[in-house]
């Protein structure tokens, strides 16, 4: 099945937990509350991942509700 890679720009993210809240199965909170991938899918970084393509629809949502474009998905 195909990945997305899903990364968050720390430099854009200002911790306001939208896409946590909309999208709990591939963000979370991470250091000053900053979005991180969770552990299942996390890469050699926090703020970068691979996700299943199943979770686009949740992905997606977070990313476009993002206020400061800080999620980028890209499909492999
Ligand atoms: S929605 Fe965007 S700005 Fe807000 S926590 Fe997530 S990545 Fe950061």
């Amino acid at each position: 099945m195909a990945k997305l890679k899903v990364k968050v720009d720390w430099d854009l993210c200002i911790s306001d937990g939208v896409c946590y809240a909309l999208c709990p199965q591939v963000f979370e909170a991470g250091p000053d509350g900053k979005s991180q991938i969770v552990e299942q899918y996390r890469g050699a970084n926090p703020w970068e991942g691979e996700v299943p393509e199943d979770l686009e629809d949740c992905v997606e949502q977070a990313r476009t509700a993002c206020p400061t474009g800080a999620i980028t998905v890209e499909k492999e």
